[in-house]
């Protein structure tokens, strides 16, 4: 008898054969070397790509969680590949460490988030996996090999950024630092205000970031900055329970799938009800303070489809406006806003920010609705910008497209058939992604 996976936004189903759960390296070698292939590893299915789908095997590693142990003068953490980075926050925090980063949420996997490129926010910070120093990696055979920048250091390039496709990791080390506070602060902003001082907003924050919903004259800016303090613990909502505002956006977005000419008026209901109006210069918004940990991951509880693209950050404000007017003009009702992020330049060969200061740009739809054709539409003009997908997120590029635009691609296609000769770990989203034909 197979079970279901299904990924967070319900729209990747999978029955592979087996879901093993090894609880040590040991027997996630010996299920690799046996399983039935497509093998594939899931974190916590948070990606809307299918990258973990498989007939085969899923993998999960819920049970090879926790810190296995630290460097307190590197400030680094060795860590399970399957530890939540929600219940790695106040491990690392008693530990006297904190990451460096951390995007939207903290539901994913530490291996699932590195191993597509996971990211925040701010000026000169890199993703997580910009972040990683060393990983062991278990590879088709079952052979286990040990990464970093000194030992097998072209896996170790390959492998930051992998989606899983060179083999599972076990352990990872990331990089990190000593626990820090962050206020938040923001609001309403005009867009094009916002667009005009994008770099001294992103110079002046430690992490900014803005939501604009494409039907309002004001974006919502975030910003989250370092400051001295010893905040209290944050209460989190248990899983799943909405909030007064989610209840309150699903409803919206319920009745613009009925009423789909309500979209601009409801957008703009939502901006004008987000947050006092930014007064330039000073930190408004009464926002909390918070440890990092607590303070990078917001809830997500209505559930959306997503497409993102890393573009030059140079290019992010007129890429950004042509898809706010693609929105506008194209007729398809959509009810969430643009995200609009900046990411610093790495060198791991299939990340978007390969050599590349970036601004990322995402866009959802709800996941009641289709999402094809509204994507298909943006991923044109997202392309015009140079633009590199997130590899968790949808899009529609193969091969050639790929190779157009990471420049080690060909590099790390060699390498992932120098280590997984016979594709044990290709599912057909990753054979159209690392196969010629
Ligand atoms: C609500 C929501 C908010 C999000 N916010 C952000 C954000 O702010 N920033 C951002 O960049 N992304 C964001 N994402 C995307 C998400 O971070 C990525 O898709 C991430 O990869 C999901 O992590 P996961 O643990 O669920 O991994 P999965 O989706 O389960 O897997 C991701 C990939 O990692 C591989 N993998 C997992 N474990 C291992 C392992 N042990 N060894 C090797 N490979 C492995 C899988 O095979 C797969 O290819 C968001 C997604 C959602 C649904």
């Amino acid at each position: 008898m197979t079970t279901a996976w299904s990924n967070w936004s319900g729209w990747v189903k999978a029955w592979p054969q087996a879901l093993p759960t090894p609880a040590s390296e040991d027997e996630l070698s010996k299920t690799v070397a046996s399983a039935a292939a497509p093998i594939r590893v899931a974190g916590r299915g948070h990606s809307f790509t299918p990258i973990v789908a498989s007939q085969g095997t899923i993998i999960s590693l819920q049970k090879l969680s926790g810190v296995l142990d630290h460097d307190p003068e590197a400030l680094t953490a060795r860590i399970k590949a399957g530890t939540s980075i929600r219940d790695l926050g106040p491990e690392l925090f008693e530990r006297g460490l904190a990451l460096l980063n951390q995007g939207d949420i903290d539901r994913q996997a530490i291996a699932g988030a590195v191993g597509t490129g996971t990211h925040g926010t701010g000026a000169g910070i890199g993703s997580l996996s910009s972040a990683v120093k060393g990983f062991r990696l278990v590879t088709a055979s079952g052979e286990v090999l040990t990464c970093s920048a000194t030992e097998n250091s072209d896996v170790f390039d390959a492998g930051r950024v992998s989606i899983g496709s060179l083999g599972v990791m076990s352990e990872i080390t990331m990089q990190c630092r000593a626990p820090y506070a962050l206020a938040e602060s923001g609001g309403r902003m005009p867009i094009e205000d916002a667009l005009a001082q994008v770099t001294s907003l992103r110079d002046k924050h430690r992490h900014f970031e803005f939501f604009w919903f494409p039907f309002a004259r004001e974006a919502i800016v975030k910003f989250l900055d370092e400051v001295p303090g010893t905040p209290k613990p944050r209460r989190r909502r248990p899983d799943g329970e909405d909030s007064r505002d989610d209840k309150l956006f699903r409803t919206l977005c319920n009745v613009a799938i009925v009423a789909p000419f309500l979209r601009g008026p409801l957008q703009r209901f939502i901006t004008s009800n987000s947050g006092s109006r930014y007064s330039s210069g000073s930190l408004t918004g009464g926002g909390h303070m918070r440890w990092s940990h607590d303070a990078f991951p917001s809830d997500r509880n209505v559930r959306f489809n997503e497409m993102e693209y890393a573009v030059p950050a140079e290019r992010g404000p007129d890429c950004v406006r042509d898809v706010g007017a693609y929105i506008r003009s194209c007729g398809i009702n959509n009810m969430f806003p643009i995200e609009y992020r900046y990411v610093a330049a790495d060198d791991a060969w299939l990340s978007p920010f390969y050599q590349r200061d970036s601004v990322t740009i995402s866009v959802h739809q709800y996941h009641r609705q289709p999402y094809d054709t509204l994507f298909a539409g943006i991923e044109a003009i997202f392309r015009r910008y140079d633009g590199r997908p997130h590899w968790g997120k949808l899009h529609t590029l193969t091969y050639d497209d790929l190779a157009a635009v990471y420049p080690r691609f060909e590099d790390f296609v060699a390498l992932r058939q120098r280590l997984d000769p016979e594709g044990k770990f290709l599912n057909p989203h990753l054979r159209a992604l690392f196969t010629k034909d």
